[in-house]
């Protein structure tokens, strides 16, 4: 007896009339006339399509489906290249005002060699012939002191030797200073932050004590392309400065970034981590943020040329045809992903990196670890989450963030829920018509 899959995702399209079915557990999305859903609200899977793309199974046949997937989902998760982040300090030269480190204690970073020597003997031996990458972060990596200078090219230049590629996080205030030793080493790329056109971003990013940070980034980034470095360009986004980023995209077209090789673009959604925001009201919630993106794009298609969101699974969808595999974990702290910092310490990510409660070791002087904090964020996924077991959203959501789960409900086992459903209805809105053809946006 066919029944409807545990991971169908229904939603309306732009008529209210035809609907579009997702499940990503077969990777399959069509869009639904008023009869077919008709159809589907009666279990009527009579039409073979029903069990052909998966929407209507046979329960039994599906969790052995969902078993063989999230074993296969495992074992190459243990072969995935791991990213480890190194922080040499905390300081920061720029005064952000939304900045979730603002709060962090920190102690003068002190230039210390062995912390780095320490640092690759430990991914030597711990992540032993697994692909891997180093990432600097901060505060900010890049400082023009020339202590700092010293250890991040000390830094660069034990990674090349042991034949580690490097990303880099940062402000990019100092890039030209750094370009004669970021030309020696293995970059894999450098992530700059923009927030907007040289008025709205000025006002979010400036030096620390006040001045002015735009013009000197702009001609960091342009250094970087000249030199064939890569450059991933990140906006930090809440409504204070969403409606900058039509100009932002036409600015970047006009230089010719997006055009050149190594040139990519994020959009990060501006949110309370661990501490209040001095301007809460500005923040936008996930669904907001997609909802505005959307309006932009259809006044200001040019926006696509510079970034196209994901809008979960429907940019895959638009793309390739298909969904994405499906996301048994999305999170991955202590998994693929860990952070250490010039004292020492041993974290979780990004998230967790400087905040003296979330330590889960140490890899200087000694090396010490916490096993059970380290085994809670090991073990966490879609089946160690009791919410996430029962829930169709589970394979796109995939569980959330462990930091923002932890500091929601006090543990990393917990869920941090997305609003699938939403901000794939707005991406599909935005791409198909209610036909479920591509929509024509330029
Ligand atoms: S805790 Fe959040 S920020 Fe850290 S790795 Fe997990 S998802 Fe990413
Ligand atoms: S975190 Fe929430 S939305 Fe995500 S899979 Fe778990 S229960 Fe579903």
């Amino acid at each position: 007896m066919l029944k409807k899959s545990k991971y169908n995702i229904i939603f309306d399209l732009e008529n209210g009339e035809s609907k579009m079915i997702a499940n990503s557990l077969y990777g399959a999305a069509d869009v639904l006339n008023s009869s077919e859903y008709g159809q589907y609200q009666t279990d009527d899977f009579s039409d073979p399509m029903w069990r052909e793309r998966g929407y209507a199974v046979v329960p039994e046949e599906e969790q052995q489906a969902f078993q063989t997937q999230y074993m296969d989902f495992i074992d190459s998760r243990d072969t995935e290249e791991i990213q480890l982040f190194f922080v040499p300090t905390y300081n920061c030269n720029f005064g952000c005002d939304y900045c979730y480190q603002s709060e962090y204690t920190s102690s003068a970073s002190v230039y210390e060699p062995a912390v780095v020597d320490a640092f690759f003997d430990y991914i030597g031996s711990e992540f032993a012939g697994r692909k891997k990458y180093c990432t600097l972060f901060g505060g900010e990596p890049l400082l023009p002191n020339e202590k700092a200078v010293q250890l991040v090219s000390y830094f660069l230049s034990k990674a090349k030797a042991h034949g580690l590629e490097t990303a880099i996080v940062t402000n990019g205030f100092h890039l030209k200073k750094y370009l004669p030793v970021l030309k020696e080493s293995l970059i894999r790329e450098v992530q700059v932050t923009l927030d907007g056109t040289r008025e709205v971003h000025n006002k979010r990013r400036p030096l620390k004590g006040g001045g002015n940070t735009f013009d000197e980034i702009v001609e960091g980034v342009d250094a970087l392309l000249n030199a064939g470095l890569s450059v991933n360009l990140r906006m930090v986004v809440d409504s204070d400065n969403i409606g900058s980023l039509a100009d932002l995209a036409a600015f970047a077209i006009d230089k010719g970034w997006t055009k050149a090789p190594g040139f990519k673009t994020q959009l990060g959604r501006n949110y309370e981590l661990h501490s209040c925001q001095k301007n809460g009201q500005a923040l936008y919630s996930r669904v907001q943020m997609y909802e505005e993106l959307k309006d932009l794009i259809e006044k200001h298609p040019h926006i696509l040329e510079f970034h196209t969101p994901s809008f979960h699974f429907v940019k895959s969808l638009r793309d390739n045809g298909e969904l994405p595999a499906a996301l048994f974990d999305s999170c991955p702290g202590c998994k693929t992903e860990w952070a250490f910092d010039y004292q020492g310490n041993i974290y979780s990510c990004t998230a967790t990196v400087g905040k003296q409660d979330e330590v889960l070791g140490t890899f200087f002087p000694h090396v010490t670890k916490h096993d059970d904090d380290i085994e809670g964020w090991q073990d966490r996924d879609i089946l160690a989450i009791e919410k996430c077991r029962d829930c169709n959203l589970a394979l796109v959501c995939g569980g959330g963030c462990g930091s923002v789960a932890k500091n929601q409900n006090g543990s990393v086992s917990t869920p941090d829920c997305r609003p699938v459903k939403e901000v794939a209805q707005t991406g599909a809105r935005l791409f198909f018509t209610p036909d479920g053809e591509l929509r024509r946006l330029k």
